[in-house]
């Protein structure tokens, strides 16, 4: 014969009570979580106790959770083959504040001196009660594993405490049993019944059913060894979590124990989504802590350069905040950032080092990311700036090679990286800044992106070099054959070429840089740079800002179009006039910098016509 006890909760239940139930959660959907994980702790218990050699009733049926249920009775059942609970668990576990019979087995094992490898999720003793937020009345049926021991039915609506009873023929494990609200029954329908399970509990290492159909297929192939998991495997779960059919460009599966317990298997998605006009993509890592979602989309989880990521991230000692559903210490958060973005720097930097290939494919699809890093990313800048590849003008077309390695090939004398802004190859090679370059035979690094410039500006210095725009380079011609002005006629010049300019440019003065061109604008503004120019122009800002103020125009003594243009100074001023205004617009153009050809080409029907005029 069965008899009811009444028992009340303790005081402080009826307020924890009213906090989960109005506040501690921000979605009442997370009860399902909060029940599946202890099911999955109390099956996980079981699991460590029958390998440790404990003596269990109904040995034969293996630790799993099965889930039912009704949406015409507005009923969830949730059932496992863990542990169970004995009538003084249900008393201490589901009726005493903020305990948790989970944290106290694990003290108990330490205490035992048992090394604790049990994977177990709760700790804060306040999940269960969860259970309150969507159901009106939770009965819950348990049998401990003990072999002598019996069946009980827990029961409560919440407020005024809960009976125990004796029950008959229980399997080993919980049945626990939810009677839903009115507001909360649309729980109870299996779509959504099963969208909820497998946003938050998808990768739970022990089976769980739905209405006897499995749902957790998926495992979670980031906690096992690498050595372990198939390849197959690896592409099944990228497909699983990035929703995409191709492979992936890069894998990163890395765990480690110190200084922090990480967990994680990363991926690069073949294509950047961002360069194909999908917008601003937004980071596809996710928290977990013991498989057990924590956070989607984690987004402090990597600077914002690492975006293209896609992944799960678990630690296993987060310090959760009790709802389980933020972490609790942001400087934790900031070194798990900075320990997995050290981590992806180094390994890329394998990665190219094993397969310069793949690194190319890489680099061509997600350049712009290493850059911004470069650019953003103080902490890790020297470790981004050996990620850079670049054409040289010692390279082939279509060749890279890296920094460092530019830097190994510099001669002792050479205390600077020299590189060249360009749209292409082409226009880097006929640049009037790179003669002095070919002259000498100095390496120089060709650039054919605009956001370049900025990228160098960040880095800098590297690998002790500083990094020096061509047109800034402090190089002169080491020797000069041939016919060439004489220095008082470059003065004189130089002097009548400014006058004849005017305002258009700041200074004409005799060129220690060009070989073949005629003229060149150089900035004599210690940071502008003529591709810097063309960017502040086109973003509106050159009208009164510094991107319009004059340069200097470098006139090239050897060339015969000046020499030239010294003698005739004298015989025809207005024609000499007319081309010195050409060369200036001839040296805007190879910058880069002329906006409106139609003065240009008016003067340059003059000019023709006069050629021809004398000819005939
Ligand atoms: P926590 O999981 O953080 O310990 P909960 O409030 O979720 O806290 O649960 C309280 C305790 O009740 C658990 O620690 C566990 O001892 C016990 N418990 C809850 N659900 C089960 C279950 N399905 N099987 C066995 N024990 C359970
Ligand atoms: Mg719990």
């Amino acid at each position: 014969m069965s008899t009811t006890e009444k028992h009340h909760f303790q005081a402080e239940i009826q307020q924890l009570l009213d906090i989960v139930i109005h506040s501690l959660y921000t979605d009442k959907e997370i009860f399902v979580r909060e029940l599946i994980s202890n099911a999955a702790d109390a099956c996980e218990k079981l699991r460590f106790l029958q390998s440790s050699g404990t003596e269990i009733h109904q040995p034969e049926v293996a630790p799993e959770i099965h889930i039912q249920t009704d949406d015409k009775l507005g009923l969830i059942t949730i059932s496992d083959s863990g542990i169970g609970m004995t009538h003084a668990d249900l008393v201490q576990n589901l009726g005493t504040i903020a305990h948790s019979g989970t944290k106290a087995f694990l003290s108990q094992l330490a205490e035992q001196n048992k090394k604790a490898d049990a994977q177990l999720i709760g700790k804060f003793g306040v999940g269960f009660y969860s259970a309150f937020m969507a159901a009106g009345k939770v009965s819950v049926h348990s049998r401990a594993y003990l072999p002598q021991e019996q069946g009980w039915v827990w029961t409560s609506e919440g407020a005024n405490g809960y009976e125990i009873e004796q029950a008959q023929d229980l399997p080993r494990g919980t049945r626990i049993v939810l009677t839903l609200k009115d507001d909360a029954k649309a729980f109870s329908e299996e779509s959504k019944l099963e969208g909820i399970i497998k946003r938050y509990s998808n990768f739970v290492q022990f089976p769980i059913h739905l209405n006897g159909k499995r749902i957790n297929t998926v495992q979670a192939i980031w906690s096992r060894s690498q050595s372990e998991v198939k390849e197959e495997e690896y592409n099944e779960f990228y497909q699983y979590l990035g929703h995409d059919q191709d492979k992936p460009l890069y894998r990163l599966h890395f765990n480690s124990d110190a200084p922090l317990s990480i967990q994680s298997l990363l991926f690069v998605p073949a294509k950047n989504w961002e360069s194909m006009g999908m917008g601003r993509i937004d980071s596809d890592v996710h928290l977990y802590c013991r498989k057990v979602l924590i956070q989607s989309k984690a987004k402090d989880l990597f600077p914002e350069w690492l975006r293209f990521l896609k992944g799960v991230v678990d630690s296993e000692d987060l310090p959760l905040n009790i709802s389980r559903e933020s972490m609790q210490d942001s400087t934790l958060m900031q070194r798990l950032n900075n320990a997995l973005t050290g981590k992806f720097i180094k390994f890329l930097g394998e990665q190219a080092e094993k397969d310069a290939a793949a690194y190319e494919t890489f680099y061509a699809e997600y350049q712009r990311f290493i850059k911004e890093g470069v650019a953003t990313d103080y902490t890790h800048r020297e470790g981004l700036g050996k990620l850079l590849r670049y054409e040289t003008s010692t390279t082939k077309k279509g060749e890279l090679t890296s920094l460092s390695a530019y830097v190994t090939r510099m001669g002792a004398e050479q205390k600077e990286t020299y590189y060249l802004l360009a749209p292409n190859r082409e226009a880097a090679e006929a640049s009037p800044y790179y003669e002095v370059f070919l002259s000498r035979g100095t390496e120089v690094v060709f650039m054919y992106d605009p956001w370049d410039e900025f990228v160098m500006e960040h880095l800098h210095t590297f690998e002790g070099k500083t990094l020096k725009a061509a047109e800034k380079a402090d190089l002169g011609l080491e020797k000069t054959e041939g016919e060439s002005l004489s220095e008082a006629d470059g003065a004189a010049l130089a002097k009548w070429m400014k006058e004849t300019l005017g305002e258009a440019v700041r200074e004409v003065r005799i060129s220690q840089r060009l070989v073949e061109s005629p003229a060149v604008l150089v900035d004599s503004d210690k940071y502008m740079t003529s591709s810097m120019r063309r960017i502040l122009k086109a973003a509106g800002k050159g009208q009164e800002g510094s991107g319009n103020a004059p340069q200097d125009l470098e006139i090239n003594p050897r060339s015969p179009i000046i020499i030239r243009l010294s003698a005739q100074r004298g015989a025809d001023a207005a024609l000499a006039g007319t081309v010195t205004e050409q060369l200036l617009d001839n040296a805007r153009v190879s910058a880069g910098l002329l906006e409106d050809p139609r003065a240009m080409l008016k003067r340059m029907n003059e000019l023709l016509e006069r050629v021809l005029g004398k000819q005939a």
